[in-house]
């Protein structure tokens, strides 16, 4: 399950962040509302916390904007603002939930379980897509009776694929999400990573493989059985 965390204040995000991960949710954290966009349009979230007061763009402004363009991942709204008007304004424009600052972490966490369950899901150990699994905290990926370690840079490219196996998966975003928005890393270091994980699929004898789309970046292909 993945959960995007939209919060300028750096040291609250990280709050929710540690928190949820404790909770064993997968979380990535932008700071301001035309990353929200730009991320919630690139993958396939469970859940968007959102904060109101951002820069670049507020949170109502991400919303519209997300609906706008069909993005129905579920929405919870955090604000500092208490009335009764702004809460109204914020599920018009299509947040699911709304709560405000300062909150109890039991609250939250109750709300984003709700949320989450909404989509059907359940915290899950492995990822698993065509003859693969990917273990979530050791990192092991198998394949039938085969299994291989991944390295802490392998496992996070690969659980991008495993998270959105249907998407043809942008290069920056493999950057942003693995190295940070701040790293130097180039469109080599992906592709070094990528030529890593598909050794290793090679090695356990997978249907599925790593393909490269020019100037865009890679999707998972899964052969025909025979
Ligand atoms: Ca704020």
């Amino acid at each position: 399950m993945q959960i995007l965390i939209v919060e300028d204040e750096v040291s609250l995000s990280k709050a929710i962040k540690r928190l949820l991960e404790q909770k064993g949710y997968f979380v990535d954290a932008v700071y301001d509302g035309l990353s929200a966009v730009d991320y919630a349009k690139g993958m396939e979230y469970d859940l968007i916390i959102l904060d109101l007061m951002l820069p670049k763009l507020d949170g109502f402004e991400v919303v519209r904007l997300l609906r706008k363009d069909n993005v129905g991942t579920p929405i919870l709204m955090l604000t500092a603002r208490t009335t009764t008007r702004d809460k109204v304004t914020g599920l018009n424009t299509g947040a699911d939930d709304y709560m405000t600052k300062p909150f109890d972490t039991e609250e939250l966490l109750a709300r984003v379980a709700a949320l989450t369950r909404r989509t059907g899901e359940v915290i899950v150990n492995t990822l698993d897509y065509a003859d693969l699994s990917l273990n979530v905290n050791s990192a092991v990926l198998s394949c039938g009776e085969k299994n291989v370690q991944l390295s802490h840079k392998e496992f996070e490219v690969l659980k991008i694929f495993l998270y959105n196996p249907t998407m043809t998966v942008m290069t920056d975003t493999l950057i942003v999400r693995v190295w940070g928005v701040e790293s130097d890393a180039t469109d080599n270091n992906v592709e070094v990573y990528i030529s890593f994980i598909r050794k290793k699929l090679r090695f356990l004898g997978s249907r599925v493989s790593i393909r490269k789309i020019q100037k865009i970046g890679y999707r998972l292909e899964e052969a025909e059985t025979c």
